[in-house]
């Protein structure tokens, strides 16, 4: 099993999206943290089981701190046995020529956070300027290191979804944009309805794409959706047993030198594992193993009953872990999302997909070969 690492290089970012989990504290990691983070993989692999290692350079902002990043990458991510593949999680807006060269020669996947004609409303900057316009300046040299894009919806900007996705397709070139949901308990009855109206819209002309025979264009919720039916009724026959990779296969190194479950569990200090520069477990093995069995979507009981059970990967570990009670419970709210996705699914997609664009969304998680 391949454990996913959150590398947080730093808290400071150059935006204030109006989602964000982290507390922007202007701290980042140092040098001096090298040889803790390379002892750490070791640690808490063992602990996790896993034998080799996905690291994400996060933060706030990893490319504010770009020599540091770079440091290292050379010192300990490219060197240690274990890491088999990295990527930058970036907001993309201080990315140069150099910065990409740079990226592509040490082969480094880069994932763009991105909420194209919402960036505006949803992502400013700073200083409160907009974000848009940057983004199309910088449109040749982004579009060097990723042809996709992370989009987060959320009651915000959920009013613009179905222009955005025409927005990614036309003036963007990717049929594939990552819409993801905000799995916070943010969603009122206006909001869900919101979202309802705008997955029909984009539902209808994806199938009109289909009858003009024009290639697949889907949103990333409904494409993860189609996989996850796909895998747990047909290819496995079984869901995976873990939502995220947090508490489960997975873990993030952040600006302290501890290791948490992931980066919002470190920015809000919950649940701290491993102390890496003592070399010491802060959380003990017992523990760990207990949170990887009631983390596991398994092992849910307040999901047994529901319709979706089969096929349903939950939500944020964070928002659902009760760690004082001990329980693990779905958000009400993101459940409402996913019955309205599955539902325009059932009624108005999958009847117009073929075994090639199923084949098509599948390749896009590497499943199926
Ligand atoms: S929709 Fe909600 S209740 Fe149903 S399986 Fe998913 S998380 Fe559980
Ligand atoms: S717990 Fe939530 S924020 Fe953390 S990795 Fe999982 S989904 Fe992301």
């Amino acid at each position: 099993m391949t454990g996913t690492v959150e590398l947080v290089i730093t808290e400071k970012c150059n935006l204030r999206c109006k989602y964000c989990y982290m507390s922007h504290d202007p701290l980042s990691l140092t040098t001096k943290s090298i040889p803790y983070i390379a002892r750490s993989f070791d640690r808490l692999s063992k602990a996790y089981n896993t034998d080799s290692i996905h690291v994400s350079y996060f933060g706030g902002e990893p490319l504010l701190e770009w020599d540091l990043l770079k440091e290292i990458h050379i010192n300990v991510v490219s060197k240690h046995p274990l890491v088999k593949s990295y990527n930058i999680i970036s907001n993309g807006l201080l990315i140069d020529e150099e910065k990409v060269q740079w990226i592509k020669s040490n082969n480094i996947g880069f994932s763009l956070s991105f909420d194209g004609i919402a960036s505006d409303i949803s992502r400013p900057q700073v200083d409160n300027q907009t974000t848009f316009d940057k983004y199309m300046q910088l449109k040749p040299l982004l579009k060097q290191l990723t042809t996709g894009a992370k989009v987060m919806i959320s009651p915000h900007n959920v009013h613009l979804m179905y222009d955005n996705f025409l927005f990614f397709i036309e003036k963007w070139e990717c049929n594939f944009p990552d819409f993801s949901l905000v799995r916070d308990d943010v969603w009122d009855d206006k909001s869900i309805e919101m979202f309802e109206q705008q997955s029909k819209a984009i539902a209808n002309y994806v199938v009109k794409r289909i009858k003009q025979n024009k290639p697949l264009a889907l949103p990333g919720f409904f494409s993860l959706w189609i996989a996850d039916i796909f895998v747990s009724k047909y290819l496995y026959k079984k869901k995976r047993p873990f939502g995220c990779f947090a508490l489960y296969k997975g873990w993030a190194y952040y600006i302290d030198d501890i290791c948490y479950p992931c980066a919002r569990f470190a920015s809000h200090k919950r649940l701290p594992i491993y102390d890496a520069k003592e070399d010491k477990f802060l959380m003990p093995q017992s523990t760990i193993d207990h949170y990887r069995q009631l983390v596991s979507t398994y092992n849910v009981n307040d999901c047994k009953q529901c319709s979706l059970y089969q096929s349903c990967n939950m939500g944020c570990t964070f928002n659902q872990l009760d760690e004082k009670n001990d329980t693990f419970k779905p958000v009400k709210s993101i459940c409402k999302l996913y019955s309205i996705i599955v539902k325009i699914l059932y009624n108005d997609l999958l009847p117009h997909l073929a075994n090639n664009h199923i084949k098509q969304v599948l390749r896009l998680y590497n499943i199926g070969g």
